[in-house]
C-alpha cells in the first residue's frame, strides 16, 4: 500500500472520471497516481437504482439488476446532463426509467413516481466515489477535479459542477478527458510543444480530440497549456454496439436462440463477457441461461473482429473529420493516446495504429487513464511539487524472465531516460512455436523477487531446433518514462510488443526496500542464478551430446562411451535436482561436473557432423 495516511494532506483533492458507463476516483500519491478502491482500484458502473423509501443502489449491483428493475434504474445519465428533454429524446431509447421534462424544460427521469434530474443521478455516483476515497485515504474528501468530454458546453460543465456540489464535493477544476489522459502519460513535460490525438472509445460514446500541448515557457503562462484544436465523435457508438453486433452474429448463426424478448438482453450481456475474455485468448466459450435452457456460445477473435469492423470504420471516419477540422495531416501528430475500455480490443488498437501510422500509447489501463490524469491535475492544483512526478531516471532495473525463473536485466537502475537496450535470446525446446516474454522490474536475480510489469507472447514461430531461433528483445523507455518492449524472431520476422509505465504504483519506500533487499540477498541470488544458468546450458549440452552420440556411437571406443555416459548421467542428475529446487544444488560441484562433461564430450562432437550445432551463452525465455 501507499504512503501512510499521516503524510497525506488534511484536505486531499481527488481526481474523478465521471464516465457514461463507468466512473472511478484516483489520488496522486508521492509515487504517482493510483485508482482508489482496493489493490486493483474500483471501477463503479455509472448506474443508479432508486428504491422505494428513498434508498439508492449504485454501481455493479444496480447494473446487474438493470433489466429486472428497468423502470427505477438510470444508466448513462451523463448523456442528459445540461440538456433539455427535447434535445435528449433521441438517446432515451433503452434508458430504463422514463424520460420526462424537468424544471426549465431540462431532461429528467421518472423513477417510479419520483422525478430525478441527471445531476441527482450523477451525484449518487459521485457520493459513492467520495466514500471509496474517504475509506482508503482515511480523510474527509471535500474537493475533486472532475473530467468531462472536450465537447461539453458550458451548460453541461455547469451541470457537472452541480452534481459534485449535491454530493458534497467542490469541483475545483473541470478538466477535459483527453487533457487528463495526456497528463496521466506525463505528456507536455517535454520542452517543445507537442501535437497529439486522443482516441477514446468507451461503452456508449466515441470521441477523438486533437490537442496541442504548449509547455509553460513557450506559452508564457505559469503552466503547460492544453489547447483543443478539434474534436469529433459519435455519441451513440461504443463497446455496447460491439456487444449487440456479437449477439446479432450468434443469432444469425442460430435463429432459435432468441425465443423470448428478454433473451436479447441476456445474449448481449453474454456477448460482453465473451468480448472481454478474448482480450486474453483467441477463442472463448460462454454459457448463458435463456428461456429455452442453458446454452453454450463460442466466439473467436476473428468473429469478434468481423462484428466490430463496421464500428471501428465509423470511428476512423470521425478521426478523419477531426484531422480535416484541425487542418492537419496524420503525419503531423507526435503521439496517439488510447483511452476507454473498448480500446482494449486488439482490432481497435491495430486499426488506430494503421490509420495514424504510428504506435499508440497504451501503457496505462485505457479505462483508468482519465482518472489517473484527473489525479495528476488535482496534485497540481493542490500545489504538490510537480517534479515529484517527473522521473528522469529508471528507479529499478528492467529485464525479462528466462527459463528457470532467472532474470536477464536489459536496462540498469539509474539509467537516464530516454534509453534503449537490446539483447539476443533463443528457445529452449525443439519445435517451440511460441515464446512468453515476461517483463519484470527489480534488482534481484530471480523473477519471484522482482515486480512483474507485464507479459506477452510471441506466437507463430516456425518450428526450429532449440537454440536456433534468433529472438531479439528491445527495451525502449521514452522521455515520458513509458517502456515499450518488442520481441522479434529474426529468421521469420515475427514480432510482438507491449507497453508499460514502470514507475507507476511504486512508492519511494518500495524502491528503497527492493534496493536494500538486492544488496542483502546479492550472494544468495547470484548462486541461485548461477545454478539456474548452469542447468539451462547443461540441458542443452546433454541434448546435443545425446544426439551426436546416437549418430556416431559405432565409430567410438567402447570405454570412452561408458565414461561419457557416466558423466552425462551425473550432470543429468544435477539438472533434475536444480529443476526441483535450485537451492539444494551445490553450484561449484555442478560447475565442475559440467566442466568435466564439456571436456569429455569434445571427442564425440569432433566425430559428429553436428559439431557446429554446439552453442554456448544462450539463455531462453520460457515457452508461452
Ligand atoms: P465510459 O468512458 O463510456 O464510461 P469505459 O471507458 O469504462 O466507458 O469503457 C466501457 C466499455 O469498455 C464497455 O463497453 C466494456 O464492455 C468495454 N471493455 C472493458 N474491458 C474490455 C476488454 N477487455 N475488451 C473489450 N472491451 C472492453
Ligand atoms: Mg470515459
Amino acid at each position: 500500500m501507499d504512503a501512510p495516511s499521516d503524510t497525506l494532506p488534511a484536505d486531499p483533492i481527488v481526481g474523478i472520471d465521471l464516465g457514461t458507463t463507468n466512473s472511478l476516483v484516483a489520488y496522486c500519491f508521492e509515487s504517482g497516481p493510483r485508482v482508489l478502491g482496493g489493490e486493483l482500484g474500483a471501477i463503479v458502473p455509472s448506474v443508479v437504482r432508486f428504491l422505494e423509501g428513498g434508498e439508492v443502489e449504485v454501481g455493479a449491483g444496480a447494473r446487474l439488476g438493470r433489466a429486472q428493475h428497468a423502470a427505477s434504474t438510470v444508466a448513462s445519465a451523463k448523456r442528459f446532463m445540461g440538456r433539455t428533454a427535447a434535445e435528449s429524446a433521441s438517446f432515451a431509447e433503452g434508458l430504463g426509467a422514463r424520460l420526462v421534462e424537468g424544471p426549465r424544460g431540462l431532461a429528467a427521469f421518472d423513477v417510479g413516481g419520483r422525478v430525478v434530474t441527471p445531476q441527482q443521478v450523477a451525484a449518487e455516483v459521485l457520493r459513492e466515489l467520495k466514500s471509496i476515497a474517504e475509506r482508503e485515504l482515511g480523510r474527509q474528501v471535500r474537493r475533486a477535479v472532475v473530467t468531462v468530454p472536450a465537447y461539453f458546453d458550458d451548460a453541461q460543465r455547469q451541470a457537472t459542477r452541480d452534481a459534485a456540489r449535491l454530493a458534497g464535493l467542490e469541483a475545483v477544476r473541470i478538466v477535459n478527458e483527453p487533457t487528463a489522459a495526456a497528463l496521466a502519460y506525463g505528456l507536455g513535460q517535454a520542452r517543445r510543444s507537442e501535437r497529439i490525438a486522443v482516441y477514446d472509445l468507451g461503452g456508449g460514446t466515441f470521441d477523438v480530440t486533437i490537442l496541442d500541448i504548449v509547455p509553460a515557457g513557450e506559452a508564457g503562462t505559469g503552466a503547460d497549456c492544453f489547447q483543443v484544436l478539434a474534436t469529433a465523435g459519435d455519441t451513440a457508438l461504443g463497446g455496447d454496439d460491439v456487444d449487440r453486433a456479437v449477439a446479432a452474429h450468434w443469432f444469425g448463426r442460430d435463429p432459435a436462440l432468441q425465443q423470448a424478448r428478454q433473451d436479447h438482453a441476456l445474449l448481449v450481456a453474454a456477448a460482453e463477457e465473451a468480448k472481454i475474455a478474448l482480450a486474453e485468448r483467441d477463442a472463448t466459450e460462454v454459457s448463458v441461461w435463456l428461456s429455452g435452457g442453458r446454452r453454450s456460445l463460442s466466439l473467436s477473435r476473428a468473429e469478434l473482429d468481423a462484428a466490430a469492423a463496421p464500428l471501428v470504420e465509423r470511428t476512423l471516419s470521425a478521426c478523419q473529420r477531426a484531422l480535416v477540422d484541425a487542418g492537419i495531416h496524420a503525419s503531423e501528430l507526435d503521439r496517439v493516446v488510447l483511452v476507454g475500455g473498448s480500446t482494449r480490443l486488439s482490432c481497435v488498437r491495430a486499426a488506430v495504429e494503421r490509420f495514424f501510422a504510428k504506435p499508440a500509447y497504451t501503457a496505462l489501463d485505457p479505462d483508468r487513464v482519465v482518472a489517473l490524469g484527473a489525479a495528476v491535475q488535482a496534485a497540481i492544483v493542490a500545489g504538490a511539487r510537480r517534479d515529484l512526478l517527473l522521473l528522469d531516471v529508471i528507479p529499478l532495473s528492467l529485464g525479462i524472465e528466462t527459463v528457470g525463473g532467472a532474470v536477464a536485466k536489459l536496462v540498469m537502475r539509474n539509467s537516464p531516460i530516454p534509453t534503449r537496450a537490446t539483447e539476443r535470446f533463443s528457445t529452449s525446446k525443439d519445435g517451440q512455436t511460441s515464446v512468453r516474454i515476461h517483463v519484470v522490474q527489480g534488482e534481484r536475480e530471480l523473477v519471484e523477487h522482482c515486480r512483474s510489469l507485464g507479459r506477452f507472447d510471441l506466437r507463430g514461430l516456425p518450428p526450429m531446433p532449440a537454440g536456433i531461433p534468433q529472438l531479439e528483445v528491445e527495451f525502449l523507455v521514452d522521455q515520458n518514462g513509458v517502456l515499450s518492449v518488442k520481441a522479434v524472431e529474426k529468421r521469420s520476422g515475427r514480432e510482438a510488443s507491449i507497453q508499460v509505465v514502470p514507475t507507476y504504483g511504486l512508492t519511494q519506500d518500495e524502491v528503497d526496500r527492493m534496493e536494500r533487499e538486492s544488496v542483502e540477498h546479492a550472494r544468495e541470488d547470484m548462486t541461485l542464478h548461477r545454478v539456474i544458468d548452469l542447468r539451462i546450458h547443461a540441458e542443452l549440452d546433454l541434448k546435443w551430446i545425446g544426439e551426436a552420440l546416437a549418430r556416431v556411437r559405432g565409430e567410438l571406443d567402447a570405454a570412452y562411451v561408458v565414461e561419457l555416459e557416466r558423466a552425462m548421467s551425473d550432470v543429468r542428475g544435477r539438472c533434475e535436482a536444480a529443476a526441483r529446487d535450485p537451492r539444494t544444488v551445490d553450484a561449484d560441484a555442478f560447475y565442475r561436473a559440467k566442466q568435466a562433461l564439456d571436456v569429455l564430450s569434445m571427442r564425440v562432437h569432433e566425430v559428429s557432423i553436428a559439431r557446429s550445432l554446439r552453442g554456448a551463452g544462450v539463455s531462453q525465455p520460457p515457452e508461452a
